[in-house]
This record gives C-alpha cells, sequence and structure tokens, in this order.
C-alpha cells in the first residue's frame, strides 16, 4: 500500500473514532499520523486507541506514527452562581483568589501566577478569546478589569493572558504524568502545549529521555517572538491556529505560518499546518470552498502535514475528512505552479557531505527519468534532508529501526519501509530495487537512486550515492564482479 501525495494527514482520535474499524477506514483513506489529545478521554482510552493502531500496523504491514498531545497549563476561571452571566461592553469587572461563586461583577481566577505577571494595561481574554478585558488595576491576588468586548461568562472557561510571559512551570503535573505514560505506551511523538521558551522543551527532552519525539505548538506570541530558538530544541512545530488566533490578531496568523514553515522547512524538521482546517466538516459531509484553499495553501507552502482536531474525533464525517485532504493533495500537487512554488522556496546551505549528498539526489532525479530516491537511514536524519529538499519523486525511508521510520511518518513525501540491517552496499542496493518494485515506485526498466553511509548502521554517515536500475538480476550480475 502506498500514497499518491507528498504531504502527511495528522487525525485525531476521539469519540468519533475509537473502534477499529474506524481507525483503520482513516488510515485507509489517507491518514499517516494519529493524534492522542490527552485533553480530552483518560488513559484507558489512550491505550485502547494506541494499541488499535498498533494492530492496525501489524495488520498491514505498515508504519503509522502516533502523537500523544499534552494539554499544557490550561488557565480557566472558577465557577458562577447560576452557572452564567453576560458581561457587558465598558462594566467593571474583578477576578480574584476567591473560591466563593462568582457573579456579574466578579470571579476566581485561580492562578496566582496570573496575578504576578499582570500589569495596568494587560488584556486578559475568556472563552476563546471571545470576552475581552483591559486590566486597571491589580496586586498579588485580584485584577480590576473593564471589559472591552462583552459576552457571556460560565463556569470554567478558559483563559488567555496573550502579552505577558507567565512564570509557569512548563508542563503541569497532569501533564508529566501524561507524558509518563504516554512514553511508557510507546506513542512516536509527544506535543507540548503553550510551549513559552525553548526550556519549556528541554524540560520534556528530559522528562521524555529519546522515548518519543518532540514537537512545539506554536500558540503564543512568546513562542513566535523566540521561535528560532524553540525550533533548534525542537523534533518537530505544530502552527496550532486555534490558540495562536485568540493570542494575536486572527490576521497576523498567515504570515506567522507561512514564515514558520518556511523555518522549519530550512531546519529539515517536520511542520503541521492545525486547526479548522475542514471546521465545516464536523457536521457537513462536504467542505467550505475556503476550507478547501486553507488545506491547498498550506500545501503549497511546503508543509510537512495537515491536521484534522475534531473534524476526525468529534464530528459526523470523520473519513470523509480525511478522503477531501487526501484529494486535495492529489489536486495541488499535480499542479505545475505547486512545483513552481516549491522549488522557489528551497535554500541552498550546504555545509556537510550528507547535504550535498541529498541535493545531487534531488538533482539527478531531475535530470533524467528517476522514479524513486531511496535513503537508507540509521536516526532518519538523511530522510529528513532528502524531504527539504522537496524532490519531485517519492522518497523510500528505509531503516531497520521502527521507532525512526515511524517517526518519519510525518515527514514530507517519506514512505517508510522496514529492511533488515545492512552490511554491505550491495544489500542497501538490492534492497532498495526490492522495495521500489514492491510497492510499485519503479518497475525492472526504471532507475531509482539510492543513499546510504559506510561505515553500515551508524547515524550520521551518509557518503555514498548510486543509480540503480531495478532489475535485480542484472544488479546481482554487475555486483559480484
Ligand atoms: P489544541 O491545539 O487543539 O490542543 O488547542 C491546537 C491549536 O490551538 O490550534
Ligand atoms: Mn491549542
Amino acid at each position: 500500500m502506498r500514497r499518491h501525495r507528498n504531504i502527511k494527514i495528522v487525525a485525531t482520535l476521539g469519540p468519533s473514532s475509537s473502534d477499529y474499524a474506524t481507525i483503520r477506514a482513516l488510515f485507509e483513506a489517507g491518514a499517516d499520523v494519529f493524534r492522542l489529545n490527552m485533553s480530552h478521554g483518560d488513559h484507558d482510552d489512550h491505550k485502547a486507541r494506541h494499541d488499535i493502531i498498533r494492530k492496525i500496523e501489524e495488520d498491514t504491514g505498515r508504519p503509522i506514527a502516533i502523537l500523544a498531545d499534552l494539554q499544557g497549563p490550561k488557565l480557566r476561571v472558577g465557577v458562577f452562581a447560576g452557572g452564567e452571566h453576560e458581561l457587558e461592553i465598558g462594566q467593571a469587572f474583578r477576578f480574584d483568589l476567591d473560591e466563593t461563586e462568582g457573579d456579574g461583577t466578579r470571579v476566581q481566577l485561580p492562578h496566582p501566577e496570573i496575578f504576578a505577571a499582570l500589569e495596568p494595561g494587560s488584556e486578559l481574554l475568556v472563552n476563546d478569546g471571545k470576552i475581552r478585558l483591559k486590566v486597571e488595576e491589580c496586586g498579588e491576588d485580584f485584577a480590576n478589569c473593564t471589559v472591552t468586548v462583552g459576552g457571556a461568562i460560565s463556569n470554567r472557561k478558559g483563559v488567555n493572558v496573550p502579552d505577558v510571559v507567565l512564570p509557569l512551570a512548563a508542563l503541569s503535573d497532569k501533564d508529566r504524568s501524561d507524558l509518563e505514560f504516554a512514553c511508557e505506551l510507546g506513542v512516536d511523538w509527544l506535543a507540548l502545549s503553550f510551549v513559552q521558551r525553548p526550556e519549556d522543551v528541554l524540560e520534556a527532552r528530559r522528562l521524555a529521555r529519546g522515548r518519543a519525539a518532540v514537537l512545539s505548538k506554536i500558540e503564543k506570541p512568546a513562542a513566535v517572538r523566540s521561535f528560532p530558538d524553540i525550533l533548534q530544541v525542537s523534533d518537530g512545530i505544530m502552527v496550532a491556529r486555534g490558540d495562536l488566533g485568540v493570542e494575536l490578531p486572527v490576521q497576523s496568523v498567515p504570515p506567522i505560518q507561512k514564515r514558520l514553515v518556511r523555518q522549519c522547512r530550512a531546519a529539515a524538521k517536520p511542520v503541521i499546518v492545525a486547526t479548522q482546517m475542514l471546521e465545516s466538516m464536523i457536521e457537513s459531509p462536504v467542505p467550505t470552498r475556503a476550507e478547501v484553499s486553507d488545506v491547498a495553501n498550506a500545501i503549497y507552502e511546503g508543509a510537512d502535514a495537515v491536521m484534522l482536531s475534531a473534524e476526525s474525533a468529534a464530528g459526523d464525517y470523520p473519513v470523509e475528512a480525511v478522503t477531501t485532504m487526501d484529494d486535495v493533495a492529489r489536486s495541488v500537487e499535480s499542479d505545475p505552479n505547486y512545483r513552481e512554488v516549491i522549488e522557489a522556496s528551497r535554500r541552498a546551505d550546504r555545509n556537510t557531505v550528507a547535504d550535498g549528498i541529498v541535493a545531487a539526489a534531488r538533482e539527478i532525479a531531475e535530470t533524467t527519468d528517476i522514479s524513486a530516491i531511496c535513503a537508507h537511514t540509521q536516526s532518519g536524519t538523511t530522510v529528513s534532508l532528502v524531504a527539504r529538499e522537496r524532490p519531485r519523486v517519492p522518497i523510500l525511508a528505509l531503516s531497520p529501526i521502527p521507532t525512526v521510520l515511524r517517526r518519519l511518518c510525518l515527514t514530507w513525501g517519506t514512505h517508510c519501509v522496514s529492511t533488515v540491517p545492512l552490511s554491505r552496499f550491495r544489500e542497501a542496493v538490492i534492497s532498495g530495487v526490492q522495495i521500489a518494485r514492491e510497492f510499485g515506485f519503479a518497475n525492472e526498466t526504471q532507475q531509482i537512486v539510492i543513499t546510504a553511509g559506510v561505515p553500515f548502521n551508524v547515524a550520521g554517515t551518509t557518503n555514498i550515492l548510486r543509480v540503480a536500475t531495478c532489475d535485480e538480476d542484472l544488479i546481482n550480475r554487475s555486483e559480484a564482479e
């Protein structure tokens, strides 16, 4: 089984997608990565979904990545007498640490760290930014505000504090327990919510101890400001447009998306564009024109992956949503304009032997009639570098290490296949050719480019490039000499 597109599809699992049949249907429709959202469901739910995915892997023989998304420090107001109150523009409203039920004039905000960081003039947003308040006066246990955008406020609604860096622990107690649980389960990727600084990512890496790769969700202005430093210590990035569009003016999200996608590609690290991509498909079997354009634009930009959230987790049409993304991807990627855009944004920084080898592989594929680039990899690095080139032909990622293959499922253009450990270059050629044939990437008259590193089974040694015709007899004869 193979995909006929470069962009990867991440599908969030939830109540609408919890049984074997549905998850298998999502996989067959095109989901390459499954996201377990730790904000919802308990550990038993996630374990059950994890086990189903691994069963599908076994049944289909294809590696599948699992991404566990940690909730992060969610800030919420307390509860109200009567549950809900309408806030009017211009009225005064107070947040404090008092547990007494709130009313139309005040409510508990059980986060002393917020009060410590606020200043007069700071903004507080409630309920996905629908209600906005300006801080007039504040102290260590209160903030007196004026409502600048009104609306209904109710029990435990989320709070965003966009313009201050909060002195919050990178990971809440719940995040730490979820992280350990997810690593023990054997997920491939961890996503960190509300990353503010590189130290937040380093803390998660310390706890993960290499058991899972770490992806930073960019959803705070502070993270946008220190993005290069955050990227450097992350294995991947998610442009988390939901909270980003709450914490920053919504019109600033598209330029930020474009910038982050380019920087991730330059760093050869996978980037996911996420949230509300096909939002209307939660309730409708067909997307809006604007949603199709949004997905298409992320693909033209060269993102590694597009993501479904509630569409696949809690919507009525999870499989249709994946199929829609697959259809859009095939349409965009067969547009000659797509190649032009992707190639125009390629950067030519070359510092290592591996950089040179992958650039050569891509150029050979463009110069002659090559049907795939086959990269043998120990750490996944060479495959990421080939993907950064955004070649015209598919990338076969071959490795004896299952976790490496699974992590690469998030990377643009890759088709991941497990191989036995190599001991001779001839085996690298033969296995490349066999796999290209088996999965329909080449027939016996076609040629592929093979990259590998000698000595074998050592990370970071890519130093060989070979062009081979996919005729095993021919290889057997020539390599025997
Ligand atoms: P969430 O993250 O769905 O976990 O909030 C994505 C986003 O904010 O866009
Ligand atoms: Mn978010």
